[in-house]
């Protein structure tokens, strides 16, 4: 592509949207409707930030002063489902859930455990997003995406890697997501989504605004009574528990009574709320257990 390509609009001092409801602003943000105007942003500003559906994302109170791209434009959220092959190509826009439901109504199963995981199909992909009924690692065939230089590549599932949590796909745009999906029964796949919402609607503080899990959970060191094994990955929600975080507050925002990995925000909060709130609880997992706690939720700072 020439480089010459045009920059899309940009917008100044745009709010950056995410399910905490808290945080700051971009002091740019472009919605390419091309690949090659999200090209074109790349070239001028190779260190630019993606932002995808918000869901897993605190954005500090200062905002941020590179360039915010969304990919929210159509050409960024097609999707394509090959009903014989049970290929799915959709774009790293897409709402994830909206393809899961696509894919359970087509008869197509790999990726309804996702159910509940409000994401972008690039961010899901980029946090290999999952849990205790799967990781979308195990659909994924491919990822395009581009490179800080603007070219296009295509990453094969062996070649990406893919851990708890991480798809160790940093310094790329993801355009696009291939998944292997294979035909299932509509109706049993169907069923499954419902018994998973029921079963998060029951253990998850839904209805407030929450990130989902604030930390990671931890690979013991040690053996912890009544928690586990060294070597175990352990929830840290139940180490937070076990330490005596529900309820723990920093101004309007609190560790969930529902969840102890979920942080809750209210009206007033601040992302600076909830940094010392995620402070506090690593300090008290810390000297309870000594176990240290990183944090799940992608933490965007000012730089500049
Ligand atoms: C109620 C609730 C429940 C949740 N439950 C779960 C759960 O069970 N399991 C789980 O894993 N997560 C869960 N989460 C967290 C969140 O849904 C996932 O991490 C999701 O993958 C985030 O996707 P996103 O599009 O919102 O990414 P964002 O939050 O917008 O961004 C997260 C990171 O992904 C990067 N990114 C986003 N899009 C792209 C792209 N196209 N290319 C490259 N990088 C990109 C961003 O730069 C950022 O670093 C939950 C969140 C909430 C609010």
């Amino acid at each position: 592509m020439s480089r010459a390509a045009t920059l899309p609009e940009i917008e100044r001092d745009a709010p950056i949207p995410t399910y905490f409801k808290v945080g700051g602003r971009a002091d740019r943000m472009a919605r390419p409707a091309t690949i090659e105007e999200l090209q074109a942003c790349l070239i001028a500003e190779p260190d630019l930030r993606v932002l995808g559906d918000g869901a897993n994302l605190l954005v500090d109170d200062a905002g941020v002063s590179e360039l915010v791209v969304k990919l929210d434009h159509p050409t960024f959220r097609g999707v394509e489902i090959n009903e014989s092959t049970g290929v799915v190509t959709a774009g790293g826009g897409a709402d994830l859930a909206k393809l899961i439901h696509a894919c359970v109504r087509t008869g197509l199963a790999g990726i309804e455990g996702l159910i509940g995981i409000p994401a972008s199909l690039g961010g899901a992909a980029f946090m290999n997003a999952g849990g205790s009924y799967g990781q979308i690692a195990d659909a994924v065939k491919s990822v395009a995406a581009l490179n800080k230089q603007g070219e296009i590549v295509r990453i094969a599932r062996e070649n990406i890697a893919f851990a708890y949590r991480t798809s160790g796909l940093f310094d790329l745009v993801i355009i696009e997501v291939e998944l292997q999906l294979t035909p299932g029964d509509p109706d049993a796949a169907r069923n499954r989504l419902k018994e998973i919402m029921d079963q998060k609607a029951r253990t998850q503080p839904l209805a407030a605004k929450t990130c989902g899990c604030v930390f990671r959970n931890p690979i013991l060191r040690h053996d912890l009574e009544g928690i586990g094994k060294a070597h175990e990955r352990v929830g840290a929600g139940l180490l937070i528990d076990r330490a005596g975080g529900k309820g723990l507050a920093c101004g309007p925002c609190a560790v969930s009574e529902r969840h102890a990995n979920f942080i809750e925000t209210s009206d007033g909060s601040t992302a600076a709320d909830i940094l010392c709130l995620i402070e506090k609880v690593q300090k008290l997992v810390q000297s309870r257990f000594d176990v240290h706690l990183e944090t799940e939720v992608v933490v965007w700072r000012r730089t500049s």
